[in-house]
């Protein structure tokens, strides 16, 4: 226990770290705009690799553009599996500074504890910077993903709309081939257990007023590229009874999939939130519009069932076409993990609260894979997340980060 009660993180250097990582891609109304492999991402990750050379961690980046740090043990082997904590660096479009930014400053601020205590580590420690998990280019948790080769075929050729850069494209710009991908892959081996500290994105703790989430498991997601094509015409001279308008059927589609999931009674969440109308002009009868539905639920078999019913809809609309791009099964967090997790409240005397998360995280990646793996949450004001107006209480964070490193300590130490 000694061990786990030596190391000490600092508040006030997790607040700086967190605000100077914030300056990159800040909007005037305290939004982000940090889309992955931007030039303004590219610069934070810089920034954030410089930060992680200062403490004293050996980074490198892969071909995936993920960012990896790793602190050897003064003893013994190096090759042994490591114990691994990280998030993501990308935002939203006009978002809030804390969602993936929060895990990687804490995840930095474990580091300079352990540097600080002294204590020999027994096994590897990583910190990871993952590469647009928000989906900016195509179907999100990308950088994870590629660290175990679990993307799809061709999928980092694709992107979201005309004239959008594809994930190969922002690649190569920021000075990577993306032939060499699968460079990036890493064996589940070579880890030994993965935390990802995050906010939670929804309003519980901030209710109950307590400061850490124990997360029990993440909602399986189902992610959809759905097609509708018509006519294009001019807006003025074809009578309406002979318009065939690509954007008039799409909203058949939003209404009928927004019906079928009230329908469906409360395991299951969906959203289209995402839409592009082609040409888009507002004198041209729309001829195409792309549109992303979103589907989540921690009953798998209410995710799956749905896959029938979007089917139909698609089927009662001409020329539409439904393609499911992501689907990412529900997953539960290890035991062992929660339980370091609880303990290590328990020690510090920090009350805590087991949650389950409907946000999708890289985390997940690992859990899919059989990794031991674990999530700590801390609240975030009001429940709001992916918005300007995004914010949390320092001290949460402190207690979580806190949390964080006894657990990593913990789980190092241990014989899992
Ligand atoms: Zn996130």
């Amino acid at each position: 226990m000694m061990l786990v009660n030596k190391i000490r993180v600092k508040e006030s250097r997790l607040k700086k770290d967190q605000c100077d990582l914030a300056r990159f891609g800040r909007e005037e109304n305290g939004g982000l705009m940090r889309p992955a492999l931007s030039a303004v991402d590219r610069e934070a990750r810089r920034w954030f690799k410089d930060r992680m050379r200062e403490a004293g961690l050996h980074v490198r980046e892969d071909e995936a553009a993920n960012l990896i740090g790793r602190l050897n043990p003064t003893q013994g082997p190096s090759d042994e599996p490591c114990v691994a904590t990280g998030s993501h660096i990308d935002a939203v479009p006009h978002g809030g500074k804390f969602d993936g930014a929060l895990g990687i400053c804490a995840g930095l601020e474990v580091i300079r504890a352990i540097q600080e205590s002294g204590i020999p580590i027994p096994c590897p420690i990583e910190l990871l910077v993952f590469t647009d998990e928000e989906g900016g280019h195509f179907a999100g948790t990308f950088g994870s993903r590629a660290m175990f080769n679990l993307l799809s075929e061709g999928e980092i050729h694709r992107s979201k709309s005309d004239g959008q850069p594809s994930l190969a494209e922002d690649l190569r710009r920021a000075g990577k081939d993306p032939k060499l991908i699968s460079q990036a892959v890493r064996s589940p081996a070579e880890f030994r257990a993965f935390l990802e500290l995050h906010i939670e994105q929804g309003p519980l703790l901030d209710t109950m007023g307590v400061p850490v989430g124990i997360v029990e498991g993440i909602v399986g997601i189902d992610r959809y590229f759905i097609q509708v094509k018509g006519r294009p015409g001019h807006a003025g001279t074809i009578p309406m009874h002979l318009r065939d308008d690509a954007l008039v059927k799409a909203a058949r589609i939003i209404t009928a999939v927004n019906d079928a999931l009230l329908a469906a009674g409360s395991d299951i969440v969906g959203t289209i939130g995402e839409m592009k109308v082609y040409p888009g002009a507002f004198n041209i009868i729309p001829g195409i519009v792309d549109m992303y539905l979103d589907l989540r639920s921690r009953n798998e078999s209410a995710r799956l069932s749905m896959r029938n019913i979007l089917q139909k809809i698609i089927d009662s609309v001409e020329n539409a076409r439904i393609e499911l791009i992501l689907s990412k099964p529900g997953v539960t967090m290890n035991p062992t993990i929660m339980q370091a997790i609880m303990e290590s409240c328990e020690e510090q005397g920090t009350p805590f609260q087991r949650i389950f998360s409907g946000a999708g995280h890289d985390a997940m990646t690992f859990a899919t894979l059989g990794i031991p793996t674990g999530m700590i949450f801390i609240p975030c004001l009001e429940g709001k997340s992916h918005c300007p107006e995004e914010d949390i209480h320092f001290e949460d964070a402190a207690v979580g980060t806190q949390i964080l490193a006894d657990t990593m300590m913990r789980i190092a130490a241990s014989s899992l």
